[in-house]
């Protein structure tokens, strides 16, 4: 549990403690119950809640100065600039796709243009939430020319950017948007079809695969099934499922 979450329990738990006590003949003085009343907890709960926000900001605008001269690979030749993510920095659902497209390069930010605008409405539409409440980003920071597919180098030297991003985030759930960005995240070759309906373990967080909202756009009649996808993750968001993960020592991890 982190120490936020800790909190809030504790103040919680003494807000009702206070509340069961006040009109009996309790050992909390009325005194300690006015001050307390006034002390709103919640309100520091709140700002320490914020002030983590942005220290999470900053840890990731450290990385993303390190992105923005990076020459790791050849990509760095042909961008107009990289594309870093973009966000809530403490989402609890990130989404990951392959690469930077044309636009992206263009205006620096994720997912922009006719797919960017699909995925808002699964965000938005579909999932209720809002685009700001999710984070977005691709396994490479630099659009490959041409839009072709990242080769294994490329891969190689851009996806611990990535790790560094979800340590970071701590997301409780990962979205992987189409075939590439699943084959790459997993290490596998398996078809999106094979690697859609059922949980992966992507270093510790629970990974849903779905199609690419530009696939999606050519093909309207899959969207059905991107849905079924979609409400898989936001069970998992909402605890109404959970997901057991063995881990190399043997302990398994339970996530919900
Ligand atoms: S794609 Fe990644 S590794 Fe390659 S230059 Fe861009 S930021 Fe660096």
């Amino acid at each position: 549990m982190d120490i936020l979450k800790e909190m809030l329990s504790f103040v919680e738990e003494l807000n009702s403690f206070l509340a069961e006590k006040k009109g009996s003949k309790a050992t909390v003085s009325q005194e300690f119950v006015d001050k307390w009343e006034q002390f709103k907890p919640l309100k520091y709960v709140k700002l320490l809640e914020n002030s983590q926000k942005i220290d999470v900001q900053k840890a990731l605008d450290l990385i993303n100065e390190e992105v923005k001269v990076c020459t790791k690979c050849g990509l760095h030749k042909t961008r107009t600039q990289t594309v870093f993510g973009s966000g809530n920095p403490k989402a609890q659902l990130v989404f990951v796709g392959e690469a930077p497209g044309a636009e992206e390069d263009k205006q620096g930010l994720p997912f922009v243009g006719r797919a960017g605008q699909l995925l808002t409405d699964i965000i938005v539409k579909g999932m209720k939430m809002r685009r700001e409440d999710v984070y977005i980003c691709n396994v490479l920071k630099c659009r490959p020319p041409n839009n072709r597919e990242p080769n294994p180098m490329e891969v190689y030297y851009c996806e611990p950017y990535l790790l560094r991003q979800l340590e970071i985030i701590k997301p409780k759930v990962i979205c992987a948007l189409g075939r590439v960005a699943a084959q790459t995240l997993l290490k596998t070759t398996e078809s999106i079809e094979k690697l859609r309906g059922k949980w992966h373990n992507y270093h510790g967080i629970p990974l849903r695969v779905t199609y690419h909202p530009a696939y999606l756009l050519r093909n309207p009649a899959d969207k059905k099934k991107a849905w079924i996808d979609i409400q898989e993750v936001m069970k998992l968001l909402k605890g109404e499922i959970e997901v057991k993960f063995e881990s190399s020592n043997g302990q398994s991890q339970l996530f919900s």
